[in-house]
């Protein structure tokens, strides 16, 4: 029997966004590889990417049809679909009638596809009343989001994947690509190893597997980056490596950085980050030297209590250099979730409106608000990820409605989390299986497809757009999670939620871009499938994409200029180790596992690289406890403790201790949790929480 045509999508895990193609045989069996055609990958794919076929065919966990419970006392029974969403809405506005809109909340995922990122965000900003929308995204890119707006006007990453190949320099901050970001990793390492003059420097506590390729590491104390960044600028300034025809005719601020970096002495710069001054002189010698530099960070920056200040420090290398807006230069977040930025277009979180527009601006909110045929929306901004949770456990919040995300496991403070779940007055929760531990606080569970049980688009890390096809029917009663959505509104009674496809929506959403800075109004599902992907913006039918950005350097700034920003902490504010809690726990992901394992841990293969989890530690730390390689560990503090065994190496800094985020319920305990540990701090404009930086002890288990 021949075979039939392969259906092109794309990976639903990391922001890489690799191509991939399914295959699917007359018995129904899905096969998966990489799609050589998408410019991505041109073929390759990750060890999670090339698994997705048993993710896909596994069903034996998954929520078959809408179950409910009436009271917190009673157990789930099986609901239809008009049971549930009608006592939905009717909860929704009877709180909403007693309370006011801010006393319910969506909490959403950058997993979700861009048609129902946008339209959970147009419901709730301008149908329910209240900005209380907000996503897993803020756990990982809203310190990018900030630090972006702050020195080149807006969110828009200026480059491409194409970049890297043209690039000859690379600071890779906080980040581990080699596992984290596989595929574009690959490119990276193949880009160095056919031209042996590029240089790598790797900023991070421990030496990764990305750190391995790196000519230079600077292996620094966690929250120190502010002053290592700086004091490479101020490197640069003392060489005359900066590029002052670029800064005097497009930026602003130099002076003031000037000023600032001239503080800190070399001297005091390498005690603070705990590395040697020729090193740190060695990085500005290599970024000095480029002809193409590029500088790529991810959650080791961002998710931090100082993440906008690591931001703009870092990205004003590349200002004071005049690189970006030139082939193989520029600053480029990495993106952790496949659609985090689908979900920053459409404006999905608290303190955005869609399309980039500004929900502090009045003229902003009414032209959204009269495109969508809805009340005023309010200027006030919602309530962010751990604010959610925090005014639920206060009861300032009522209700909340959680789409393919698992706050259980993957919000810090996870005890509080929890708490906050139980006293909630009604918990929704729209996933896929019950894999996910947030699963058991809901009063209403809603069977949502999976990924090519729908379709929609998705924006990766370069912003490049993509469409993903439905390839098979989804189980049980489960559907497209836009189409839940549409159908809530209209138990609400609310207006313009009439939709006959998710073309419609996605149609809606690029005519709102239409004049704005992410312009799309050329795209259509049918273009999209017909001519492939592009990179925003396209403003019209025959626009190719844009792959880089700012190469006019007019910058999205009033005054059209790049803002050399001066971070407002040098220092770190994160909680104080002390002689009780005397180590500093960071948390990470691992080469197979995603996020909260509710589709990786399915996977045998992907669990054989490492099964459970675990604590990195120096063994001279391990020494002074007297603990050995492979021994069960107490890692405490007061929020909670997690009981894992214990990996000793010289390979993370003295002082500093890591465990995986992935891991929530093991065998009924939830020992595993890293975020049983890690604290509820939160940098004050990004929202963005410290999860790399926790105050811990660390002893040998005692046998009960
Ligand atoms: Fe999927 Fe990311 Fe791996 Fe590509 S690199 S296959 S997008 S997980």
């Amino acid at each position: 029997m021949s075979k039939s045509k392969p259906h092109k999508t794309i990976c639903s895990y990391c922001g890489v966004g690799c191509g991939i193609l399914v295959n699917q045989d007359s018995n129904g069996k899905i096969t998966v590889e990489g799609d050589s055609d998408y410019p991505v990958n041109k073929g390759m794919l990750c060890s999670k990417g090339m698994n997705l076929n048993y993710v896909a065919q596994e069903t034996s966990d998954r929520i078959l049809y809408p179950e409910m419970r009436w009271s917190k006392n009673h157990p789930m029974q099986k609901v239809s679909w008009d049971e549930g969403l009608d006592r939905a809405a009717a909860v929704f506005k009877s709180i909403i009638e007693k309370h006011g809109p801010d006393s319910v909340a969506f909490y959403v995922s950058g997993q979700c596809l861009t048609e129902e990122y946008y339209l959970v965000n147009k419901l709730t900003k301008g149908f329910l009343g209240t900005n209380n929308i907000d996503t897993n995204s803020r756990l990982c890119m809203s310190s990018a989001v900030v630090g972006y707006k702050k020195t080149i006007g807006d969110d828009n990453v200026p480059i491409s994947y194409e970049d890297i190949e043209l690039a000859d320099t690379f600071l890779i901050a906080g980040a581990n690509p080699a596992w984290c970001h596989p595929i574009l990793f690959r490119r990276l390492e193949n880009h160095k190893q056919k031209n042996p003059n590029v240089k790598i420097v790797v900023v991070d506590p421990r030496k990764t597997q990305t750190a391995s390729i790196a000519d230079l590491h600077l292996q620094i104390n966690p929250g120190t980056d502010v002053v290592l960044y700086n004091a490479i600028a101020r490197r640069l300034f003392d060489k005359k490596r900066i590029d002052k025809s670029y800064i005097e005719k497009h930026t602003t601020g130099i002076q003031q950085l000037r000023e600032l970096v001239y503080q800190t002495s070399y001297k005091d710069a390498a005690k603070i980050c705990g590395v040697e001054i020729s090193d740190i002189k060695k990085a500005a010698q290599y970024i000095g030297k480029a002809t193409g530099f590029i500088n790529m960070w991810t959650m080791g920056l961002n998710q931090s209590v100082i993440g906008v200040d690591k931001n703009v420090s870092l990205i004003n290398l590349s200002l004071i250099t005049g690189q970006i807006g030139k082939p193989g230069a520029g600053p480029f977040s990495l993106t952790g979730q496949p659609n985090a930025m689908g979900g920053r277009e459409v404006g999905g979180m608290a303190n955005l409106l869609a399309a980039h527009r500004n929900l502090l601006n009045e003229q902003d909110r009414i032209d959204v608000a009269n495109f969508w045929g809805s009340e005023p929306i309010s200027p006030k901004p919602g309530l962010t990820a751990t604010e959610m949770f925090d005014a639920l456990d206060s009861g300032k919040l009522k209700a909340i409605w959680v789409i393919c995300t698992n706050p259980v496991v993957s919000l810090p403070d996870a005890k509080k989390v929890e708490r906050a779940l139980e006293k909630a007055n009604f918990v929704v929760v729209q996933d896929i299986s019950h894999n996910s531990e947030t699963t058991k606080y809901a009063d209403l569970l809603l069977p949502a497809a999976g990924w090519i049980e729908k379709e929609g688009t998705m924006t990766n890390s370069e912003r490049r757009i993509s469409y993903l096809p439905k390839v098979i029917d989804a189980p049980g009663e489960a559907l497209h999670d836009a189409e839940i959505i549409w159908k809530f509104a209209q138990k609400m009674n609310f207006q313009g939620f009439e939709y006959e496809s998710i073309s419609d929506v996605y149609d809606e959403h690029c005519a709102l871009t239409k004049g704005t800075n992410i312009d799309i109004s050329g795209l259509s599902h049918k273009r999209l499938i017909e001519e492939g992907s592009f990179q925003w913006p396209v403003p019209h039918e025959t626009h190719p994409g844009t792959p880089r950005l700012f190469e006019d350097h007019k910058y999205e700034t009033s005054d059209k200029k790049a803002h050399i920003t001066t971070p407002q902490n040098i220092l770190n504010l994160s909680e104080k180790v002390s002689e009780e809690l005397p180590l500093i726990l960071t948390t990470g992901r691992v080469r197979d596992q995603w996020h909260t394992r509710t589709k990786t841990g399915k996977v045998n293969r992907l669990t054989t690289h490492i099964p459970s989890p675990y604590l990195e530690m120096n063994k001279i730390d391990a020494m002074e406890r007297n603990i050995n390689d492979g021994d069960i560990v107490d890692i405490y503090n007061k929020r909670g403790i997690v009981k894992v065994k214990v990996k000793l190496n010289f390979d993370i800094k003295e002082g500093v201790v890591f465990l995986p985020m992935h891991w929530g319920k093991i065998q009924g305990n939830d020992f595993g949790r890293a975020n049983n540990l890690t604290n509820n701090l939160i940098d004050p404009t990004s929202k963005e929480p410290d999860f790399k930086f926790a105050a811990v002890q660390v002893s040998k288990h005692k046998k009960e």
